[in-house]
């Protein structure tokens, strides 16, 4: 157990003395001062679990150092039991409490009485001492708690990202892809107004893959990613990798001229990046074939299904008369077959 120490106070050193005497026990330091200024520099000094102060002191008188001790942040807390010869009368009581006393001892002193006071204040001061304890092993434990909820926000955040964007591109993912079409599909029904749907697929990306390898095959399938990203400007479009070599732009409140234009201007973007392509039959650098479907979510048997359908099957006709080019959807979903030229 570690020391606890307490202060006496008194003019008289034969009084300081039987104060020792009476208090003498193993886990107790007794500092004395003979005077209130000398109490007030040892009060700085030490942490202090009582103060036992003489009232009646030549110079500065218990009280006075009751006071200047209750206006110190340092000292404020520390208990303070007056010991005083005799009361005359309540207003002496009065002033001791209202310059911070806690209790009062009589001279000539009880020693039963007087270790007991000291015994409850000592008792205190260590129950603060625990309680500090606690509080500061709590404050870390907050302090690591908050941390730690901060790096799980951190992982949660991540895995999110994760959970909807696909790893190569950084583009979302085909699980995002068709809730985001099947979200904007539901909206178009109740907005009445036009989504449409881009899908691009890469000509001849076997044959790139082929001539110059797998890792080459990433490295572009990144910068044809990067290029429909950033050709992609309007903030609700929304752009997505849905399969190995083949990407899809949704396009909320976008008419089919509107959507025709971007699926324009991603494949001329595309085209003029100019990545070398000797594997190709259609060109010497990377060209990409697009299907486009643009609709009102009005029919009550199309789903957003019929819609990918549609624009899946544009591209199809891209692919079969050459390639490197954009197909537009008919305007409705069940003509698709009948104006298919392969239909
Ligand atoms: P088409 O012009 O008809 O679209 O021909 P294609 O060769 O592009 O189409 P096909 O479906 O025959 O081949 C797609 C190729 O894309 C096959 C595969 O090796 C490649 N691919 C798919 N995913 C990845 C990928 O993540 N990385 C790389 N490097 N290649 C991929
Ligand atoms: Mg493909
Ligand atoms: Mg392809």
């Amino acid at each position: 157990m570690t020391t606890t120490k307490i202060l006496i106070v008194d003019d008289r050193p034969e009084n300081l003395l039987t104060l020792e005497r009476l208090l003498d026990s193993p886990n107790l330091e007794v500092i004395k001062a003979h005077s209130g200024e000398e109490a007030l520099g040892l009060t700085l000094d030490h942490d202090l679990a009582l103060v036992l102060l003489d009232v009646k002191m030549p110079g500065m008188d218990g009280y006075e150092v009751a006071e200047l001790m209750r206006s110190s942040r340092k000292t404020k807390g520390i208990p303070i039991i007056f010991v005083t010869a005799e009361l005359q009368g309540d207003h002496h009581l009065f002033k001791g409490y209202e310059s911070g006393a806690v209790d009062y001892l009589f001279k000539p002193l009880n020693p039963v009485v007087l270790k007991s006071k000291v015994a409850v204040f000592i008792e205190l001061f260590r129950q603060k001492l625990e309680l500090q304890q606690i509080t500061v092993e709590l404050d870390r434990k907050v302090a690591e708690l908050e941390d730690m909820q901060q790096q799980l926000e951190e992982t949660n955040e991540q895995l999110l990202l994760l959970s909807v964007t696909d790893g190569l591109t950084g583009l979302l993912n085909r699980r995002q892809f068709d809730k985001l079409l099947m979200e904007e599909w539901k909206r178009s029904f109740r907005t009445k107004k036009h989504l449409s749907l881009i899908i691009l697929d890469i000509d001849h990306f076997k044959a790139y893959n082929d001539t110059y390898g797998h890792a080459a095959g990433d490295e572009c399938l990144k910068q044809v990613a990067r290029t429909i990203a950033e050709t992609v400007r309007r903030e609700a479009d929304k752009v997505a990798r849905i399969g190995g070599e083949e990407f899809g732009i949704i396009l909320p409140e976008t008419d089919a001229q509107g959507c025709s234009h971007v699926a324009e201007l991603t494949r001329q973007e595309i085209e003029r990046l100019a990545i070398e392509h000797t594997g190709s039959k259609t060109s010497e650098v990377v060209t990409v074939s697009i299907g486009v479907a643009s609709q009102v979510a009005e029919e009550c048997n199309a789903t957003s299904r019929t819609l990918f359908q549609t624009a899946d099957q544009a591209l199809y006709r891209a692919k079969e008369k050459g390639r490197n080019r954009i197909e537009l959807s008919g305007n409705s979903f069940f003509e698709g077959p009948v104006n298919n030229p392969l239909g």
